[in-house]
Order: C-alpha cells, then structure tokens, then sequence
C-alpha cells in the first residue's frame, strides 16, 4: 500500500479526552476515530489489525473443531423472556420497539440465539459435541464507555458456545477451549494469563477469564508469587483465620461519642485503634431486601462473595437514601447492634473479640462488641476482597495483586439456558436430555488496545508482529530523487512479490516526519532507501521494538526480508 494514498490521518497532539495510552495511541497513529460516546469507527490501520487478530481466532477454534456462523444482531424480546433474562439483564441492554410494536434489542451476548437455534436443529446424541462461534459487533449500553476500543459501547467479540452430551464430555471440551485460548492469545503476542473467576451457581473451577497485565488494566486480579495459583477478586479465596489462642473474654460494653468521625480512618485515629479492631457495617440489597454485611476495618466486601453465600441472584450496595430508609441514619455510624435485617459477617470478624462498631446513632460508636452476647450473626463465611497481605490459598505464598485487562472469558454454562429454554436432545438410551453448555468470548477489539497498552514507548506504538497493520514500513527518503524512487519502488514491488505486508512511504515529506510517522503506527521493521545507503549498495534496517539498525545489501534486499520475517514470526509467540 501506497502511504500517499492511504486513509491515515495522524495527530502530532495527544487528543485531550483520551487518558490511557493505548486511546491516544489509536487516535494518533489514525486507527480509529469516535462516532459518540463508545462507538468508534475503524480506520484502514485499525482494521487491519482487527483483522489479523480475528484471523488467528479463525484459525485456533477451528482447528480445536469449532465451527463458524453468524447469527443476527437484532434479537426478540422473547427469547429473552423465556430465558428469564429480560428482566435481569440491566440497561446494558439496549431495547427498543419496532414498527410493528414489537420489542427488541441489539445483541450484548448470545446464549439465547444460540440456544434457540440448536433446540431448532438438533436432536440426537449423535449430534454432538458441538461447537458454534461467531465474529460479530456486540452492543452494551455501558454506563461509563471509556478508554477508547477498551470499554466500548458497540465493539467486536468472538464469542463461542458448545453442547455436550454429558457434564464429563463438556469438561473435556472445557479445557480444549482453555488450552485454545491459551494459544490464541500467545500467537498475537500477548502476555496473558488465565485467572480462576467466579462460576456462581455452577461451581467447580470452570471459569476462567484471560487476562493482560497492564497498570492500566481495570481489574484487579490475585496471583501467587509461589505457585501458579491465580484468581479475580470474585473468586480469590481468604480461608477462615487459624483460631490459634481461645478468644479473649468480652468487655463491659461502652458508648463513645465520635463528633463528625465516619470514615474508618477518621474513627480509628480518633480513638486511637488500629483498623483490625473496627467492624465496618455496609448495607447491601440482597434480591432487593436489606442485609447488613461485617468485615474488619482493613477489608472490603466483595459483593459476589456476599451473592454466592447468600444463595441471591442480585446484590448491590445499598444508596445513602436506601441506608437512611431502613436503618434511620446516613453511613458512618452503622453497627450491627439492634438492627432488624439479618447479619452476615466475614469469618475475619468471627474470631475477633470486643471489637469496635458504630452504634446506629450519628456520631457515636460502640467499645467491646461482641458477635453472639450482643448481636446475631445469620451466616458467616468469606466475604471480602483478598489484599497482598493475605497468604496464597493453596501454597501460603506471597500474593501479589497486579492490574490485568480482560480479554477473554470461558465459562461452564452448565444446563441453565437449555432447562430454560428446553434445548433437550435425545440420549443413547433413548431418554430427553438438556444439553451441557460452554460459553467462550474474547474482545477482539479490545486486544488491539491490551496489545498497545502492553508495547508501546514515548513515540508510539510497538505492534508484535503477528497482528501488526503491516509487517514492514518502506521509507523513501528523497523522493525527488529519480534514482531513489527507482530502487525504493524496485524494492516494493520485489516485497509486494514475495506476499511482504508492506507500508510504502512514497510522500515527498522530509525523513524526520517519515520516522516520527512510522515509530508511532509501530509498524515492526523499517526499511530505508535513500542516497547515501544507494551510493553504498545498501538498504537500512531498523527494529521498531529494539531499535536496533542493520544494513542489508540492496542485492538480494527483499529475499533476506522475508526470511527475516519469518524468522522473527516464529519468535513472536508469547511463551
Ligand atoms: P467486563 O467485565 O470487562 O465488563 P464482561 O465480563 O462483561 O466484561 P464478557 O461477557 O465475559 O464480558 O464478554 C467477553 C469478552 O468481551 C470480555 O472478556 C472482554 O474482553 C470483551 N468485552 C466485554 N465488554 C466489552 C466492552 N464494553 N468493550 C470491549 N470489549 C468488551
Ligand atoms: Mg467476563
């Protein structure tokens, strides 16, 4: 491709609403541009890197015997209805009414197509297994779109589905999934890893989301410094504490006024404690009704773990004005003394003894709280996020807990949409069975912005090879010069030939914006032609990732190009 007649619209200035690097790298090297908010269009860079990633997708799940289709984007609110997901599903699903009053909505995800589709078609054991995908634009109305391709309204999603026969045969097909998407990932050249994530009713460890690790990653995810053990937030255990000494013996219970103190820092450095003596209260809504929940001081709740424990399908935490309906004051002095809904509490705070709580009053808290003399405990189990203190749940290591992006989630469906949906096939003895489902994504479009947040430098992006818009950016450093044009154009062609991906830089711009340009598309290997390397016989070379510069004999140039390329192809794999 001719740069010169090439849809590439760089910025020398770092667009102001772009916070992360991978957006203001996007913008500025012309990959995407924004429609509104989360919508973005995909420029002839963007899309072909977009493209490379889905090729490798392509290839992966069909050799693991996935088969490709496509299914469609607008979807009936029935299907919806009988999966019970119509109203569970938030305003992240956009609906909308058609001209004939029919309600609809655009695809975030879809198990119930898919499930609709196989009962429809298939209706034997001999049938399966069966693994459909697809490559499609997804729509979220998400609530805070942002980060550019790597929280988008509108974007793209591999997402696959299998039906198994038996729970066994869906476990096999489960790891096949693992270990394709383990490779997908490495191919492009991403550093990833697969995280233990939350399965919530299904149980067992059947989810597992893929995760770059990134500073800018938005979730937080738990690995062991020891072992390879490595967890989401949802997930990441913290076993009950080791009672190793008999609980001290409960305090005489005290009042203390505490004027205007409400944050545990506030608190305990007013009266002197150490957070892991405070019992913090948050009032959360289980399937709609209050429920107070404990942890210490030094902790966070983690609202899935509250969910699992309490069997809910929904749990949010409860608005101020919620808090102020059903415990009489704002957040601050919550306590779990005298309330009327049930309390639950992390097992952190069932060993502790004569701790510090809020009294239900504004500004006073209460000394020597007791769980059992002085208020009841519904149910206690692990509650809260894991922090860098705690030991590794499986070898007592250190724990680290970096930042990660997700970009890929497989999931044991189990037989929840088929019993909805009575998908039922028949069985070698004859008998109706729900099939077993599997349900695998990956954000194509947000790998672009995980591969840029992970290889880039201060001019720009470092694209790995294998997904790279082009393998190689041919830069003619004097285009006016007749002998130049004439071997730079000799060496295009002969690339062009050879099948070389190439970038040809054929604008009569000074050099300096030539390598200004060419640094920030990331393009992997840059080839210069220009005067002084002619008089030499000589082309340049330079590697956008090390930055290293060799000369190649301009004889022979594009044949020791392309044995280059394939053999840094066959490095780029990420280990
Ligand atoms: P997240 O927790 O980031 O909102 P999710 O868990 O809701 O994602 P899944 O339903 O598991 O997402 O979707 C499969 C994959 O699609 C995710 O692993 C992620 O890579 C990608 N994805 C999800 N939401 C978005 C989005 N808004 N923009 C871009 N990619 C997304
Ligand atoms: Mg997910």
């Amino acid at each position: 491709m001719r740069y010169s007649q090439l849809l590439l619209p760089t910025l020398k200035e770092t667009p102001a609403e772009a916070e992360i690097a991978s957006h203001q790298l996007l913008l500025r090297a012309g990959f995407i541009r924004k429609l509104t908010a989360g919508v973005y269009a995909y420029l002839p860079l963007g899309l072909r890197t977009l493209r490379k990633i889905e090729a490798i997708v392509r290839q992966e799940m069909n050799r693991a015997g996935a088969q490709e289709l496509l299914l469609p984007m607008v979807q009936p609110a029935d299907l919806w209805k009988e999966s019970g997901r119509w109203e569970k599903y938030g305003p992240e699903l956009l609906r909308f009414v058609d001209r004939h009053q029919r309600e609809s909505c655009l695809g975030p995800t879809h198990e119930e197509v898919i499930t609709d589709l196989v009962r429809m078609n298939v209706h034997s054991y001999k049938d399966l297994p069966l693994n459909l995908y697809q490559i499609q634009t997804k729509f979220r109305d998400e609530i805070r779109p942002r980060f550019g391709l790597m929280r988008g309204r509108e974007f793209v999603m591999k997402d696959g589905y299998s039906f198994d026969a038996s729970e066994a045969a869906a476990g096999v097909t489960y790891n096949k999934m693992k270990e394709t998407y383990s490779r997908i990932f490495a191919r492009c050249g991403l550093s990833c890893r697969a995280v233990e994530a939350d399965t919530g009713t299904i149980g067992g460890n059947f989810s597992h989301e893929f995760m770059v690790l990134a500073a800018t990653g938005e979730d937080t995810i738990v690995v062991c410094t020891a072992c390879d053990y490595a967890a989401n937030m949802e997930k990441a255990a913290c076993p009950a504490p080791a009672l190793t000494a008999a609980k001290p013996a409960p305090l005489e219970l005290e009042r203390i006024a505490t004027p205007g103190k409400k944050t545990v820092d506030e608190v305990t450095t007013f009266l002197g404690i150490t957070p892991d003596q405070l019992v913090k209260t948050m009032i959360y809504l289980a399937d709609g009704k209050p429920v107070a929940a404990l942890v210490r001081g030094d902790h966070e709740v983690q609202p899935v773990k509250l969910k699992n424990l309490m069997g809910a399908v929904d749990v949010e935490l409860a608005s101020e004005d919620t808090v102020r309906k059903v415990c009489g004051l704002a957040p601050g002095s919550l306590g779990p003394m005298g309330l009327t809904m049930p309390v639950v509490a992390d097992h952190q705070v069932m060993a502790m003894a004569n701790m510090v709580t809020g009294a239900n009053q504004d500004g006073v808290h209460l000394k020597n709280v007791n769980q059992g003399r002085d208020f009841p405990v519904a149910l206690a189990g692990d509650l809260r996020m894991a922090t860098a203190a705690d030991p590794c749940p499986h070898c007592h290591g250190r724990l680290e807990l970096p930042r990660g992006i997700e970009v890929g989630h497989i999931f044991k469906l189990g037989t929840s949409y088929s019993e909805a949906l009575q998908a039922t096939f028949l069985d070698d003895q004859g008998k109706r069975q729900p099939f077993v489902m599997g349900c695998y994504g990956i954000g194509v479009s947000r790998c672009i912005a995980a591969a840029i947040e992970q290889n880039h430098d201060d001019n720009g992006i470092i694209f790995p090879l294998p997904i790279a818009p082009f393998q190689v950016i041919l830069l003619s450093l004097s285009v006016k010069d007749a002998e130049v044009t004439k071997a730079a154009d000799t060496l295009y062609e002969e690339l062009m030939k050879r099948g070389i991906e190439t970038l040809y830089d054929d604008r009569n711009e000074r050099p300096g914006i030539k390598f200004k340009d060419a640094d920030l598309i990331g393009i992997p290997l840059r080839v210069m032609v220009g005067k002084r390397f002619i008089e030499a016989g000589e082309v340049e070379i330079k590697h956008r990732g090390s930055g290293a510069t060799e000369a190649l004999p301009m004889a022979g140039a594009a044949d020791a190009l392309a044995a280059m390329l394939d053999r840094l192809m066959a490095g780029a794999t990420k280990g």
